[in-house]
């Protein structure tokens, strides 16, 4: 064996172990294990190292790259309150890849989540810029701001790209359409007024050759659509909402990098996680105290647990010191690895 080969043994495994650990359904939410199986046989090898390395390769140096998040809670209270899990998932992502390829990240999002998601941003150590009237080519790549494009304008997907011209398109979180048009929570309520069409990007995206990731936890976010014959038959509502649909949960719209995770969030750091092993650099992932950090902040900026509402410290019923240990372990993985082979 090689030392490349060794590495690239080590890389895998670590890779492996953190796929694991944030697919493992410590929250108690039922389908995770079907949905990560059903995304395992379709993804050769861990999901977060697969969606970093496809990400990397398309990612140029100094690259914009859009990132969509924000689910709704309480939608029966005007438009929703975004959720915790998402926004720091998207922190963490936008972060990871401005430390990795100096990218400009743009995040398009409703006026209603915005705050929380802006939160999470200062919360992981970025500036947030309102995305108006600002031209990405006069950024510096590589500084660690964050365009915020607040708006519940319709987006012309084809010509938002062709402004924009993202290398990559990520939905974290993000409630995708499910074959009868309607946007769905878990539950099967109907949530489509708490949204603006920016799957719409996503689709155009996909179609005009431009790399996506989706990153969902339940099947009914955008991205998940090759594992909707798993959702209609395994997750509660995946075949029949109940909201007058006549249809399931399942969203339709299909990613090229598919990563579940038990909690969206961990999904993203599984990607950063594996950004970190693949440049050979601890700093592309955040450390635990950081991504902590930007869910103090969104929950400080009104973000609710996703699965309870209270508006505290916790995603999907992970309360923040176990959440944290998750991403501990993460990083204790990483950093295993990273020092082994720093040594040889
Ligand atoms: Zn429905």
């Amino acid at each position: 064996m090689t030392s490349s080969d060794a590495a690239d043994t080590a890389i895998l495994t670590a890779a492996e172990t953190i796929d694991r650990l944030t697919n493992l359904d410590f929250p108690r939410r039922g389908a995770i294990a079907s949905l990560h199986d059903e995304a395992r046989r379709l993804v050769d090898g861990p999901l977060g190292l697969a969606a970093a390395r496809e990400a990397l390769a398309r990612t140029p140096d100094g690259a914009v790259i859009a990132i969509l998040t924000g689910f709704p809670e309480f939608p029966w209270i005007r438009r929703g309150v975004a959720e915790t899990d998402g926004p720091v998932g998207a922190a963490v992502l936008a972060r990871s890849f401005i430390k990795a390829r100096r990218a400009i990240p743009i995040l398009p999002c409703e006026p209603h989540f915005a705050a929380v998601i802006e939160a999470a941003v200062r919360g992981i150590g970025l500036t947030p810029i309102a995305a108006t009237g600002v031209d990405t080519k006069s950024l510096h790549p590589g500084d660690p701001v964050c365009l915020i494009e607040a708006t519940d304008d319709p987006i012309d997907a084809h010509r938002w790209l062709a402004a924009r011209a993202p290398a990559l398109v990520i939905a974290i979180e993000r409630p995708g359409r499910a074959s009868t048009g309607v946007y769905h929570s878990m539950s099967g309520r109907d949530i489509s007024h708490c949204l603006n069409n920016f799957e719409d990007l996503f689709l155009a995206a996909a179609a005009a050759g431009i790399w996506t990731t989706g990153i969902g936890d339940g099947g009914n976010e955008v991205g998940m659509g090759r594992l909707r014959d798993v959702v209609r038959a395994r997750v509660a509502g995946g075949a029949s909402c109940g909201c007058g649909c006549d249809g399931g949960i399942a969203a339709e719209s299909v990613a090229a990098s598919l990563v579940t995770a038990v909690v969206a969030n961990f999904g993203a750091t599984a990607i950063a996680a594996s950004m970190a092993l693949l440049t050979r650099r601890l700093d592309v992932l955040p450390t635990a105290a950081l991504e902590l950090r930007a869910l103090e902040a969104s929950v400080a900026a009104g973000g609710v647990d996703g699965q309870h509402n209270e508006c505290v410290a916790s995603v999907d019923g992970l309360a923040a010191p176990a959440y944290g240990a998750v991403l501990a372990l993460i990083t204790d993985t990483v950093d295993r690895v990273l020092r082994e082979r720093s040594a040889s």
